[in-house]
């Protein structure tokens, strides 16, 4: 494998970490990471091949043993909830952890997590079980007033709640108390999308308009295009092609097919297509810094 492990990806958001998919290993990389495993709240599987979940009983097993008390939730395909169940039946395991099972299903987009500072949700990819991808979307919060402005005006109470809400007011002297006059702009709300493993499809683009950052699988190179339909994988060409059409930031590449010892190749055919792409590395993090509009 070329020293590559099989898929997990930690989404960190403010003091909250998620885990996308749990492939083989997961554990043993998170702790060579040195990921707090105790803050990871949620786990989200996108599918069932064994490259994507077969660390999952390993991990929460962990969790047991290492005395755990925070809920966790799954988020996963219909069956996961089976093979989990007979796995801690026939281990007479009962978890110390509360654990929450939420199915996920590859029809439709669905929002899985619906939070004040970002929603999560699923949405159907294409692949040859049922499969899903991850899509994280910031919300805006209460935007912050510019002090010295909203103490020369003595405004209202009422007129700072609308102000913080980002609506203009008018206060009953008729006087318009305005957003952009009294509040400081916004920070841009960051978007991170998650394609485990998919074939080229091009109904995935409204999901993924304009993401600030998109992992897309890149399996194989252009020469094993036919392979890649086939299998319901994609080339790197087409993880590029998507990022364009979908008018994404940055494309991080991955889970590349084993035949490839060397990457570069890889990586320059999808920036043929689109000029920031990245080749996923492990243990790296790709930040999404706050910018203001
Ligand atoms: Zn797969
Ligand atoms: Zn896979």
């Amino acid at each position: 494998m070329h020293g590559r492990n099989h898929t997990a990806q930690v989404l960190r958001f403010g003091q909250e970490f998620f885990l996308l998919d749990c492939g083989e290993g997961t554990q043993h990389q998170l702790q060579r990471f040195k990921i707090k495993t105790s803050k990871i709240s949620s786990i989200f599987i996108s599918h069932l091949h064994g490259d994507h979940y077969l660390g999952l009983i390993g991990l929460l097993s962990s969790f047991h043993l290492s005395k755990r008390t925070q809920p966790l939730t799954l988020f996963g395909p219909k069956g996961l909830d089976d093979i989990l169940t007979i796995h801690f039946r026939w281990s007479h395991t009962q978890l110390c952890y509360p654990l929450t099972f939420v199915l996920t299903q590859d029809q439709e987009k669905r929002i899985l997590l619906d939070q004040p500072g970002y929603s999560l949700s699923s949405f159907p990819l294409s692949h040859r079980i049922p499969t899903t991808g991850f899509l994280f979307q910031e919300k805006a919060g209460p935007r912050s007033l510019i002090k010295e402005k909203v103490m020369e005006n003595a405004l209202s109470v009422e007129a700072l709640q609308h102000l913080r809400r980002g609506e203009d007011y008018q206060e009953s002297s008729g006087k318009w108390c305005r957003v952009k006059e009294f509040t400081h702009p916004l920070p841009k709300l960051r978007s991170y999308a998650f394609c485990s493993d998919t074939a080229f499809d091009e109904r995935l683009i409204p999901y993924l308009q304009g993401v600030d950052l998109l992992y897309h699988e890149a399996t194989f190179m252009d020469a094993e295009a036919k392979r890649a339909v086939d299998t319901y994988h994609s080339t790197a060409k087409q993880a590029a092609t998507l990022a364009l059409r979908a008018e994404v930031g940055t494309l991080l590449l991955g889970h590349f097919s084993s035949r490839y010892a060397e990457l570069s190749n890889l990586l320059a055919e999808a920036q043929s297509v689109f000029s920031n792409s990245l080749l996923s590395e492990e243990g790296k993090t790709y930040a999404l810094p706050l910018h203001h509009e």
